[in-house]
């Protein structure tokens, strides 16, 4: 494999035309305000050289402030916040940081692709547990039967990448009390924090016995709508943070100083700033569910992220590899084969992805093109 699915989706729309609901980066850059810090940032000559190891000051304290504000953590900004390229960083070093070879990682299928990666890179084994249609929800007595002796951590993914499914407060509880229970540590990825649009986001962190063994990691690409700044950051003990940076300064010692100025303004944007995110976002799920449900798909409609499940068997489809593949002829949208995350692919054979992180015209256009696609003569049915 010369490159990942979002990379190759996202080539193929360009080349084919072709609305791109695949990878998830938004179609408009976030605050210009926010924009504008980074610019002075690089102007002002403020971190333009290498910055401290851990991250600047003011984003390990605008990082641990957001904890506070948002869930009532207290987390020490020197010794408990590393600031990472982007959350892609701060699970490759957490991973190889913590992993051992022969050590078993498990996560909930489907997952992020660099998840797989990653486990691999440090040696250790995945264990898969997956979640299932229509509600994804996570079977616990599987997480149970998952755990061996050589279980080192689980991974964690919630809001959930490609489902949109949100743990319940209740389902954290138990995986929590499964970790305390076999000393287990978590890795938690939680970079869709504030596109919860049903239920709630809780930090796996503040559940009881979780402190000292999680690791939590978020992203400014999601939250503030600047993918390709890569800023991302890791809180957890003292222990746990020391270990993570003592592999992040070899993979990529420091992280784009500028940006980190312009994140720690954005960490302390005002409350209205997440929820009017939240808000833009849950109209959009319900316009794009609402089309591709009208364009004959079934779709599981998320309660997070800015993704959105469907399955194409509905429009008589076996395999959502190659309909996604012919997409882009029969209708001119890319969308991504879910296939693609998972281990046990009988299971996401007929899934395809689509991301709503993008302006109402594109969406109400890519809809467009699907119905026009579906009353054609080939149709989106085989
Ligand atoms: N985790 C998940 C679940 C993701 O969907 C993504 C993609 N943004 C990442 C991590 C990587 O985040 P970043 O762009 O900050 O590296
Ligand atoms: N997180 C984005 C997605 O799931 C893609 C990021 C990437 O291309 N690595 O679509």
């Amino acid at each position: 494999m010369g490159t990942t699915i979002f990379a190759e989706m996202s080539a193929l729309a360009t080349t084919t035309g072709s609305v791109n609901l695949g990878q998830g980066f938004p179609d408009t850059d976030g605050p210009r305000e926010i924009a504008a810090a980074a610019a002075a940032a690089v102007m002002a000559g403020r971190g333009n050289q290498y910055p401290p190891g851990p991250g600047i000051p003011e984003l390990r304290q605008a990082v641990a402030a957001h904890q506070k504000r948002c869930y009532g953590l207290d987390v020490d900004p020197d010794a408990q916040v590393l600031v990472t390229a982007g959350a892609t960083e701060a699970i490759a070093a957490a991973l190889i940081a913590l992993l051992e070879p022969g050590d078993e990682a498990i996560a909930f299928e489907p997952y992020y692709d660099s998840y797989a990666a990653c486990i691999a890179m440090a040696g250790a084994t995945r264990v898969p547990v997956t979640l299932r249609p229509p509600d994804f929800r996570p079977d616990l007595d599987a997480l149970r039967a998952a755990i061996t002796g050589r279980t080192r951590l689980i991974l964690l993914n919630s809001p959930h990448n490609p489902t949109g499914v949100v743990f319940t407060p209740g389902e954290l509880a138990r995986i929590a009390e499964l970790a305390c229970a076999h000393d287990l540590l978590v890795v938690s990825d939680e970079v869709y924090e504030h596109m919860v649009y049903d239920g709630v986001h809780v930090p796996i962190v503040s559940l009881p016995g979780m402190s000292g063994r999680t690791v939590t990691i978020s992203s400014a690409a999601k939250m503030f709508s600047f993918t390709g700044w890569k800023i991302g950051w890791v809180t957890g003990s003292p222990e746990l943070v020391t270990a993570v940076r003592t592999v992040k300064q070899f993979l990529t010692y420091v992280t784009g100083g500028p940006f980190q100025y312009a994140v720690a303004e954005a960490l302390a944007l005002p409350d209205d700033y997440f929820a009017a995110v939240t808000a833009d976002l849950r109209a959009k799920r319900d316009f794009l569910c609402a089309g591709l449900a009208g364009a004959g798909f079934e779709v599981y409609r998320p309660a997070g992220t800015y993704f959105v499940t469907t399955d194409v068997r509905a429009l008589g489809h076996a395999d959502g590899m190659e309909f996604c593949r012919e997409l882009p002829r029969r209708a001119g949208v890319v969308a991504i084969p879910s296939v693609v995350f998972y281990d046990n692919t009988d299971a996401g054979r007929s899934q395809v992805r689509f991301a709503f992180c993008k302006q109402q015209h594109v969406l109400a256009e890519a809809l467009g093109r699907l119905a026009r696609a579906g009353r054609g003569e080939a149709g989106l049915g085989d």
